[in-house]
């Protein structure tokens, strides 16, 4: 949580959007309540700016879900294992 006097201003020329970064998050990861879940999506239906900034949420979560995922199936220490046996043989 951020103390800063500018935290509590909001952008220039914007409206205070009652949708906070947690509950962009928790709409991706469908970690809110359906009423929750539907207040928000009802506020992105009229909202530009919160769609966007869902929009590029959602495409950074999934970027780093990806990575995630190779990292698992596919650790440095397996890689550096295979490149020492190749040289091996
Ligand atoms: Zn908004």
């Amino acid at each position: 949580m951020s103390h800063s006097p500018l935290a509590s201003v909001p952008s220039i020329g914007a409206v205070t959007c009652p949708v906070s970064e947690a509950q962009a998050h928790g709409l991706l990861d469908a970690e809110l309540s359906g009423a929750e879940a539907g207040a928000v999506r009802r506020h992105l239906e009229g909202c530009a700016r919160c769609r966007a900034h869902v929009t590029r949420l959602s495409h950074l979560l999934v970027a780093l879900r990806r990575q995630r995922l190779r990292q698992e199936r596919a650790p440095a220490s397996l890689h550096a294992r295979v490149r020492a046996l190749a040289r091996a043989e």
